[in-house]
């Protein structure tokens, strides 16, 4: 699970904002990650997202490939080559870099027609966000939705038709773009990863699933307390559905991360009775700040600690003792 831009003092600004306990305060194993890409002191989401999913440090804006351009396997297709069902859920486009980093390969997260034709060779079982033009708008007048349909995707436009789906792979586009802010989206983050727990639970091998509270960091940019508040709550909220799943499960790890800090956010002050925080942003975009990283279940232990980003890959390979041949 990423929150896209989430550092503790957003965490805390969070937890300092309201009465009951967060589900974020449940994990009693806390890391802290090094961000910095193969170019940059800060980074921004493709690199950080190339380095959480495939392992490898590479330049801003990339998708999938190391610095010297070579494709690399995401943790997701490692775990899909293993025999795994996999799954992402974001409030984002599917085709953003956060999402993209763990199913395409592209010089630059820009070219988000291109991150879209990826999905269909990553053999993704479950992907829901935005971006359905990505797939159905595209310049060279191509219509995914069709190929998706051939490859046995159920196509769907609401949650209300995810909903309906029992079994089987879903390509979700719930947006032409992006998805509405959280307070317009209804707890589709949380609806939408219980629908895609529920699928993928249906792998007796395990499933890999990536869930993204990818607007955290849009509202960082925006310097917006309040949408990042209600924006962390959201992805707070569905992590206490994961968690009650993993403890459910008992064979289930839950890692909760962020790619970056967004906003440079600063808790000046604040007052715990009246719920309120004194919070000053120093900056307009991401900054090199280390991130927190939540762990719960087998193998969270390998998480407490400093560490870089790209350890998360090498870890999950060794915890599921994945052939990555
Ligand atoms: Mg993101
Ligand atoms: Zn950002």
């Amino acid at each position: 699970m990423i929150g896209d831009g989430m550092g503790i003092n957003q965490v805390y600004a969070a937890m300092s904002t309201q009465t009951s306990p967060m589900h974020i305060e449940r994990f009693d194993v806390i890391g802290m990650v090094k961000t910095y890409s193969a170019n940059e002191y800060t980074t921004d989401s493709g690199a950080a997202g190339t380095a959480l999913a495939c392992g490898v440090k590479t330049n801003n804006g990339m998708i999938g490939l190391a610095a010297d351009s070579i494709a690399q396997p995401s943790i997701m297709h490692i775990a899909h080559k293993n025999g795994l069902a996999t799954g992402l859920v974001v409030t984002c486009n599917v085709t953003h870099a956060t999402p993209a980093s763990f199913v395409a390969h592209q010089v630059s997260r820009k070219m988000t027609e291109d991150i879209a034709a990826d999905y269909l060779l990553s053999g993704i079982d479950v992907f829901i966000g935005g971006g359905r033009n990505d797939f159905e708008q595209r310049t060279d007048n191509i219509n995914l939705a069709k190929q998706l349909k051939d490859k046995g995707y159920s196509l769907c436009y609401s949650l209300a038709e995810i909903e309906a789906v029992k079994a089987g792979k879903i390509a979700g586009l719930l947006a032409d773009n992006h998805l509405p802010k959280a307070k317009e989206r209804g707890g589709v983050l949380y609806k939408a990863t219980a629908k895609a727990l529920d699928l993928l639970n249906q792998n007796a091998t395990g499933f890999f699933l990536m869930i993204e509270g990818s607007q955290i960091d849009w509202a960082g940019h925006d310097n917006d307390l309040d949408y990042l508040l209600d924006e962390v709550r959201d992805f707070d909220k569905t992590i206490g559905l994961v968690l009650d799943f993993a403890k459910k499960d008992g064979n289930t790890l839950v890692i909760v991360t962020a790619d970056h800090e967004t906003g440079g956010l600063v808790l000046n002050d604040g007052d715990l009775k009246a719920g309120q925080v004194k919070a000053s942003f120093t900056s307009l975009e991401h900054t090199g700040m280390p991130v927190p990283v939540f762990a719960y279940g087998p193998g969270a232990n390998s998480f407490g600690g400093f560490m870089e980003n790209t350890s998360f890959f090498r870890k999950c390979v060794d915890l599921w003792q994945f052939n990555i041949r």
